[in-house]
């Protein structure tokens, strides 16, 4: 297991290396491009080749965040088109630059249901996940649940990687707030051994988890982050399930607040004791 923390890219990927090094995080999470822009900085192949070096030597393990704008099952087709050529070019380039894996939040059918959209869904994932390669996968994080949002159940994230494909470099980031939202419940030992039974069953190991309390309760169905411990789910809980053998290799990232502007030095010492 790598632990770390989403950190700002401003001033460039270099400038979060160091800061993911400041925090002594293992691995690091970071936008491409403004989260909340359609427009996208392409990297040219001489500084993505430059910035692989400073990568590789740093011993961080990065990934990337796709926009949250992306929607790959919008029902407005010229959402669906930009969202699938803005995620293509961000996983073009995290390849270029050494990043191992983009994690995408799938998209909402705004009510209309996923059967409509799915096939256009199933082709887009295709398509950006071959854009990867074999180095940077693409990631598929499960929601919280609400405004028709895709894969906020294990199945339904599970059907998706399984239409693509085995052939696929596809995976998933499980984030441990919107799975609480979502309803699933793993406050005590029989809880865990389900969650993680059925974690098993249908998408696997998760490659990524993005390790966040909850502002909300249990099944409320938003997505709100909480520092460790100060929201509904505590530290117990997350350890109990994060601990399990499940997540042996998994990439932990904290996405919680901290003062306001992120995951703090404290609080990635704090997942490493809960952790490790
Ligand atoms: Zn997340
Ligand atoms: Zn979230």
């Amino acid at each position: 297991m790598k632990i770390g923390a989403h950190v700002s890219a401003s001033g460039g990927l270099a400038r979060a290396l160091q800061r993911g090094t400041d925090l002594g995080a293992e691995v690091i999470q970071v936008f491409l491009s403004s989260p909340r822009a359609w427009a996208f900085r392409n990297y040219e192949p001489g500084e993505a080749e430059e910035f692989r070096s400073v990568l590789s030597s740093s011993g961080l393990e990065m990934v990337a965040h796709a926009s949250y704008l992306i929607n790959l099952a919008s029902p407005d087709e010229s959402i669906r088109k930009k969202s699938d050529d803005l995620l293509c070019a961000t996983m073009a380039s995290a390849r270029l630059l050494g990043i191992s894996a983009v994690i995408l939040h799938t998209g909402s059918h705004r009510g209309e249901g996923l059967d409509r959209y799915r096939t256009q869904l199933v082709n887009s994932l295709t398509k950006a996940a071959s854009v990867g390669g074999s180095t940077t996968r693409l990631l598929l994080e499960n929601t919280a649940g609400s405004g028709g949002t895709i894969g906020a159940r294990f199945e339904e994230l599970a059907d998706l990687i399984d239409s693509v494909g085995a052939g696929a470099n596809l995976g998933v980031c499980l984030d441990t707030q919107h799975m609480f939202a979502a309803g699933y419940y793993f406050g005590d030992p029989d809880s865990v051994q389900a969650v993680v039974a059925e974690l098993r069953s249908t998408v696997g190991a998760p490659v990524a988890v993005h390790l966040n309390d909850s502002k909300v309760p249990l099944g409320k169905g938003t997505d709100r982050h909480e520092n460790i411990d100060e929201g509904e789910i505590g530290s117990k809980a997350l350890g109990m399930l994060l601990t399990d053998q499940l997540f042996e290799e998994s990439s932990v990232i904290l996405e919680v607040p901290g003062a306001g502007d992120g995951p703090r030095k404290e609080d990635v010492l704090q997942a490493f004791s809960l952790l490790r």
